[in-house]
């Protein structure tokens, strides 16, 4: 018996396999099929590829129409579905929020779709989290992306010219992305702070070498949710929050914004007041821009100007990375999709009561069914 395995792209600069995972796939007695130029924006030829022992095919459809598996970064269009076998097993980043009757044409195609962004954050799933891979890159170039906007330089230098002070950094949100902002923003030598709503990361935050600012009263020490996710703070923690921020923000050069809630929009943090009282120069980076955003007047993909040299970046350019984030998702994917396989046929053998199976598993048998998007079936 022989499993195919299909890539797919969909212009991203991410690649859902690597030559190394080629390798890996094929040991489980995969036969990897690769839609040709997937790699290209992650440094990774069709000849890296066909190297690695997979066969480069010219489109989706060539690629799709034996694969029992499918890799993609994104969801793919409706078209390359349709032309999906029944019964194959497609693993991508779903944004199953706002798919739009795409969930409608994976079940009527009867793909099994698995949104990798819905793996439980449990131990057993670590090296699956795909959130957690891209958000770390992500907080990383976030720094990166400010640093070279940023008219100074972030370590404190002193020269035979004069002493050079060290940039003030503010992240606010001390999640996967923010922690490794903070520890960026240390490792080039900037002074940081951070805030989050969450008290566990004040002991995070301290032990990256940063100094924790926030509201810390009942309701703070109460905030942690289900999951360690944060909670949606009263009105009245939020005006307070606002004040402590106003005054601190005054005083940074660069601020970098991070945080979000489940299901909800991301916390407007910084607004339009607090960035005039910033210095001139200053950059802000807003890594929360798709979900609405935390700084005001930031906008996904673009960086603004708001007067006076002072920069918003909305989202952090982690499509500059392509070969890295590539690296680890198709590794995140690889841990998850390994353990779907009965390595003797080798053929898929899916448990579908496994947790992992059942919270990402989009659309199976011509339906869908998972509960949080109309699905029926528990
Ligand atoms: P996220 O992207 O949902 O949010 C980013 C941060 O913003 C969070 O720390 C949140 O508390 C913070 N935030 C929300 N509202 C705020 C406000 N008004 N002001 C300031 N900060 C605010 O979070 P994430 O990075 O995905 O991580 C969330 C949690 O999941 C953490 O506890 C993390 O440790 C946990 N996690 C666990 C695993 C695992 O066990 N496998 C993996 C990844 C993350």
């Amino acid at each position: 018996m022989v499993m195919h395995i299909a890539v797919l792209t969909d212009g991203d600069t991410r690649v859902a396999i690597t030559p190394e995972t080629v390798r890996k796939y094929e040991a489980l007695g995969g036969k990897v099929v690769v839609q040709g130029g997937a790699g290209a924006a992650a440094g990774i030829s069709d000849s890296d590829f066909e190297t690695a022992g997979a066969r480069v095919v010219p489109d989706a459809a060539a690629a799709v129409r034996d694969a029992d598996i499918i890799l993609a970064v994104g969801r793919p269009g409706d078209t390359v579905i349709r032309a999906c076998k029944p019964g194959a097993a497609l693993f991508a980043t779903m944004d199953p929020h706002q798919a739009n009757g795409a969930l409608e044409v994976m079940a009527g195609a009867g793909v099994s779709a698995f949104a990798m962004e819905l793996m439980p954050r449990i131990t057993r799933a670590q090296s699956m989290d795909v959130l957690s891979s891209q958000a770390s890159l992500a907080g990383y170039r976030a720094v990166i992306d400010a640093a070279a906007e940023f008219p100074r330089l972030l370590p404190m230098m002193m020269t035979a010219a004069g002493t050079i002070p060290a940039a003030q950094i503010f992240v606010m949100g001390a999640g996967v992305a923010g922690l490794q902002a903070i520890a960026t923003a240390r490792r080039l030598g900037a002074s940081v702070s951070a805030t989050d709503v969450r008290p566990a990361t004040k002991e995070q935050v301290a032990s990256l070498g940063a100094k924790f600012i926030a509201v810390e009263d009942e309701e703070f020490k109460a905030a942690e949710a289900s999951g360690g996710y944060a909670k949606e703070m009263s009105a009245a923690y939020q005006a307070k929050q606002a004040e402590l921020v106003a005054a601190h923000i005054a005083k940074q050069d660069i601020v970098i914004t991070t945080a979000l809630i489940p299901g909800r929009a991301a916390p407007r943090l910084v607004t339009r007041a607090m960035i005039d009282t910033m210095r001139a120069g200053s950059v802000l980076v807003d890594l929360a821009v798709e979900r609405g955003g935390n700084v005001e007047g930031s906008r996904p993909g673009e960086v603004v100007d708001a007067g006076r040299r002072i920069k918003i970046i909305g989202n952090s350019s982690i499509d500059k990375i392509g070969t890295t984030a590539s690296s680890l998702y198709a590794r995140n994917l690889y841990s998850f999709v390994s353990t779907l396989i009965d390595r003797d046929k080798p053929a898929l053998a899916i448990d579908w009561d496994d947790e992992l199976v059942k919270s990402t598993n989009l659309t199976r048998d011509g339906a869908i069914v998972h509960p949080a998007f109309g699905g029926a079936k528990p």
